[in-house]
């Protein structure tokens, strides 16, 4: 589930509800396979489902944030889910200062972190190889982040041609990611 408004998620907490966690499909578990291989394998990924951690993938960028993840906007503490804390008209609180407890995903019109975007911009420096899949890269600033990959070999899995002038492409492929990831060898 992409828990993309606060008010889903005060309305799963007080229905005591959980967030439906969806199973990884083939392609994140190849990704995930091609590190148990020993590979060196740098997810940066725009969802926020943490499907890759949950396929077993060691190094995974979220963009977006994370929807399994719940921290107060004042102290910045964090709560597992079901311990999040409900305040009055069963808006999540945080019992120590009162503030209130949102998923750690970026919402739309909110900027994303600094922090995060350094991390991706030094991994991408330091590949060799980059798999641009399931993306159409339409949304800022993720098209503009691909400048600082030096290398020159790009693959693109994507349903469409993505419409991008910083890098060449030497290999697109138009179906499915997880269709095409699984027909790949994994050594
Ligand atoms: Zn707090």
């Amino acid at each position: 589930m992409h828990v993309k408004s606060p008010r889903r998620v005060f309305k799963l907490r007080a229905n005591n509800d959980k967030p439906f966690v969806p199973e990884p499909n083939t392609g994140h578990i190849y990704l995930a396979d091609l590190d148990k291989h020993g590979k060196d394998v740098r997810i940066i990924t725009q969802c926020v489902d943490v499907l890759h951690q949950k396929a077993g993938s060691k190094l995974v960028v979220e963009l977006h944030g994370n929807s399994r993840r719940f921290y107060c906007m004042e102290c910045d503490r964090e709560y597992p889910y079901s311990e999040i804390p409900l305040g009055e008209q069963n808006i999540p609180r945080c019992p120590i200062d009162n503030g209130i407890i949102r998923a750690d995903i970026i919402l739309f019109g909110e900027n994303l972190k600094p922090r995060v975007l350094e991390r991706v911009k030094t991994l991408l420096a330091e590949s060799d190889l980059l798999i641009i899949a399931g993306t159409s890269l339409s949304v800022s600033p993720t098209k503009t982040l691909i400048r600082h990959f030096e290398s020159n070999k790009v693959v693109v899995i994507n349903q469409t041609p993505l419409d991008i002038t910083d890098l060449s492409i030497d290999l697109f492929i138009s179906d499915p990611v997880g269709e095409t990831l699984s027909k790949l060898d994994i050594h």
